[in-house]
């Protein structure tokens, strides 16, 4: 099987903000340490300890602008008051060199995803509860009541369209979430239009 090297899976994984996206990435690269996050462009300001390159690549929106213009940008969206993106280049050649690829994008984002790189595989995660939603992103304590309201409401048009992603995960336990979504990548390998061609492979040995 040596010579037969499958592109790497591009996962894109969205939901409400204070699911807990980060914490379940965190906990997939610290089980499988190859996976890759595809680290985004955003315009808005580094949250305390968050650093430039590591959680995002922060960036002016004139900047944010020309990287668009220049074709850098797979996908962006544009979320409370500031624009996040994902860089096409990285992300194209870790799949390339068969690495699996998580992207933590906006509902938008996933739907431009779905559209111009039918590949990936689209998830959502889903909070056990509203009222647990709400206490996360309380708890969290990074963002003013009123920001929290706003991104309150905001969750509650995006979870109307998690019927439009192919998985939906319920995060009420990262260990059991990422042990889902680790079982997922493990199933779509197997699909037959990742391994077209192994067969003649096999068979030719
Ligand atoms: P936060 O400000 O909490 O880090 O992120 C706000 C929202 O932006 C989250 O829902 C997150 O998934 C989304 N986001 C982060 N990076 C990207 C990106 O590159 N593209 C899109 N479309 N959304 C992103």
């Amino acid at each position: 099987m040596s010579e037969f090297t499958p592109k790497g899976l591009v996962f894109c994984v969205s939901g409400p903000s204070g699911v807990g996206k980060g914490t379940i990435i965190a906990e997939l690269r610290k089980i499988t340490p190859s996976i890759i996050h595809s680290i985004s462009v955003t315009t808005r300001q580094p949250r305390p300890g968050e650093m430039d390159g590591i959680h995002y690549y922060f960036r002016q929106p004139d900047e944010f602008q020309q990287m668009m213009a220049q074709g850098e940008i797979l996908e962006h969206d544009s979320y409370c008051g500031n624009f996040y993106g994902t860089p096409r280049k990285p992300l194209i050649e870790a799949t390339e060199q068969g690495r699996d690829v998580l992207m933590d994008v906006t509902v938008p984002g996933s739907l431009a995803v779905m559209e111009n790189f039918p590949d990936a595989i689209t998830l959502f995660l889903l909070p056990p509860s509203f009222t647990e939603l709400r206490r996360r992103l309380t708890k969290r304590g990074t963002e003013n009541p009123e920001v929290v309201e706003k991104r309150l409401q905001k969750a509650r048009e995006e979870i109307e369209k998690a019927r439009l992603f192919q998985y939906v995960v319920v995060n009420d336990d990262i260990q059991i979430t990422a042990r889902k979504i680790l079982s997922i990548a493990e199933a779509e390998r197997c699909r037959y239009e990742r391994m077209a061609g192994v067969e003649k492979l096999i068979m030719s040995k």
